[in-house]
């Protein structure tokens, strides 16, 4: 996959500064590096951001435009929660319209990417520490369709899911996604699409663009772990005090920033985007691995 980045400008660096045979090191690092696709948590919040135009869904669509073309999609959705390790296999998956109460133009709108059957089936084959059965009734649930049709429009990359298995602990899941890395040197992109900070009974109105203090609390500590790459600590998150309780009441939203960590190299940087908190009790704060 192909980054619009500023790699040419570093690789003359590293020509003028080190030397011919560490600059060819360097090369061999950036087109390693280009080789591996990046990686995304993405806050996803209301199935409503599929069609509006705000500040969250135009960084979607400014994300979608950076990371150029993938060779298909993962989502870890936190809306496909199932016992045992599920991966879609079908060849179209159908746009799964999971909510209600919505405006009849969210309950139409349809994202007709296709599947990703091959990759789908070696995914589960790959994946040694649970068992990876086939599916062929999901589809794309809002977790990723609401952010896919603003950050890919066209609809014309291969996507597919991997489900949370709701009886496996926060390690389980972090030791299943490693396991998943590889398929960043296959050019596939893989997206976490949860919420850090996730309390529908505490969410508020009036609180549109803010948090309330243990949101905000919670989300900023969480941060502190992923940028001391920390991840035992977010693996530990029941442990980080009283705010934990609120801001995960049940861990769906939180799990599938544990997918997006655990497929990052320890030298790769992070990029956030959306790290706003919303309605009092939802945190958007999103990044870009690598
Ligand atoms: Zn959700």
């Amino acid at each position: 996959m192909k980054r619009r980045t500023a790699l040419t400008a570093l690789s003359m660096g590293a020509l003028g500064l080190t030397g011919l045979a560490a600059a060819r090191q360097a090369m061999a690092n950036l087109e390693r590096r280009e080789d591996r696709t990046p990686a995304l948590f993405v806050g996803h919040g209301s199935p409503m951001n599929a069609i509006t135009d705000n500040p969250f869904s135009r960084a979607w669509a400014e994300v979608g435009t950076r990371l150029g073309r993938p060779s298909a999609i993962l989502c870890v959705s936190a809306h496909w929660q199932t016992r045992g390790v599920m991966v879609t296999a079908m060849d179209r998956p159908r746009t799964i319209h999971d909510f209600s109460g919505f405006p009849d133009e969210l309950q139409r709108k349809l994202y007709p990417a296709p599947g990703a059957p091959g990759v789908a089936r070696k995914t589960a084959e790959q994946v040694k520490t649970a068992a990876v059965a086939l599916d062929y009734e999901w589809g794309l649930d809002h977790g990723t369709w609401s952010v896919l049709a603003r950050m890919f429009p066209r609809a014309d990359i291969p996507v597919f899911q991997v489900s949370l298995d709701a009886t496996q602990s926060p390690a389980s899941h972090y030791e299943l996604a490693k396991e998943l890395k590889a398929l960043r040197e296959q050019g596939v992109l893989i997206i976490g699409s949860g919420n850090i900070v996730h309390n529908l009974r505490r969410l508020s109105r009036q609180h549109p663009d803010t948090g309330f203090d243990w949101a905000i609390e919670f989300d900023a500590r969480v941060k502190e772990l992923i940028d001391k790459g920390d991840h035992r600590g977010l693996i530990g998150y029941p442990n980080l005090g009283p705010a934990a309780q609120l801001a995960v009441p049940t861990n769906e939203h939180y799990l599938p920033l544990l997918y997006a960590l655990a497929v990052k190299d320890e030298k790769e940087s992070i990029t956030y985007f959306n790290d706003t908190t919303t309605m009092g009790s939802i945190s958007m704060r999103s990044l870009v691995i690598g």
